[in-house]
């Protein structure tokens, strides 16, 4: 099945799990939606331009919960539309709030840029929605969820993996029965890592990735998916190789750089072995 909406689009991926994108074209965000029984997840909620809340239960019309991945400002858009919504605490205030300011205010400015970049490239809004008064809004009483455990959606289990380095508490969702590893940011289209950010650390994403490489050669997934790019699947999954030998050539301080600036300031770009990195200057 694939559906669509204005704003939306849906893509089955099989193993019961459906992907809802959007911004396609210039940047592209996914969600992830699997229905069991009477139950579904949602795993991230991209940018809050439309319903996904209409979308999700138009798909799946049952008791829906939310896992955010991380609280960086694309994942969390559309939380705010949903009752039960799910975090690693390193991601949440201590106050229980998931906001685009609650661990550091280097992503306000993201929304205005994307709205600015969206139309400059000639895109179009969903009628409904208002640029000046876009907003990415704060949710409260997230719960707290932790690496290791188990999420039960109907008769499946989802195993939750801390995948910190891009950000400090990033969580991919492991369906081992689907064979499917919802890795959100730890890799960008293009095989870009983002390691710059204010809560970024080299060490913990080679961790990261030396972790998802022992799942994946245990068989625990065979398709990768993604925040922004397109799953990677199969043979194409030998990238995580590549991707922890960049990263310890950098931890090692034995690769060479430029420096560029970025949305984020003076930044540091490796190429190693066709991996960009990104890491703080
Ligand atoms: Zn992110």
């Amino acid at each position: 099945m694939n559906a669509t909406t204005d704003w939306f689009s849906v893509t089955d991926l099989g193993g019961g799990w459906y992907r809802v994108s959007e911004a396609e074209g210039h940047f592209p965000c996914h969600s992830y939606v699997l229905e069991d029984g009477d139950e579904a997840l949602v795993v991230d909620t991209g940018l809050g331009v439309d319903d996904l809340r209409g979308v999700v239960e138009d798909l799946v019309g049952t008791d829906v919960r939310v896992l955010l991945t991380h609280a960086h400002w694309d994942h969390i858009g559309a939380a705010h539309q949903f009752d039960d919504v799910l975090i690693d605490e390193r991601e949440r205030t201590p106050d229980g709030r998931v906001s685009i300011d609650g661990l550091t205010d280097e992503s306000v400015e993201r929304p205005a840029q994307f709205v600015a970049g969206w139309l400059e490239a000639g895109n179009e809004f969903p009628e409904s929605f208002d640029p000046d008064s876009y907003e990415i809004r704060p949710v409260a009483d997230v719960e707290v969820v932790t690496p290791g455990e188990t999420l039960r959606i109907g008769e499946r289990e989802l195993e939750l993996v801390a995948t910190p380095g891009h950000s400090p508490g990033q969580l991919a969702v492991l369906d081992r029965e689907a064979g499917i590893c919802h890795g959100a940011d730890v890799l960008e289209p293009g095989g870009t890592l983002y390691a710059h950010l204010e809560h970024s650390d080299v060490s913990a994403y080679r961790e990261t990735v030396d972790r998802l490489i022992e799942y994946r050669e245990a068989g625990a997934f065979d398709v990768l998916t993604l925040g922004h790019g397109e799953p990677i699947r199969g043979g194409d999954l030998a990238i995580l190789e590549d991707v922890a030998t960049a990263l310890a050539a950098i931890e090692r301080d034995d690769a060479p750089f430029e420096t560029i600036e970025t949305h984020w300031g003076p930044t540091r770009r490796y190429d190693i072995g066709g991996i960009e990195v990104l890491t703080r200057a």
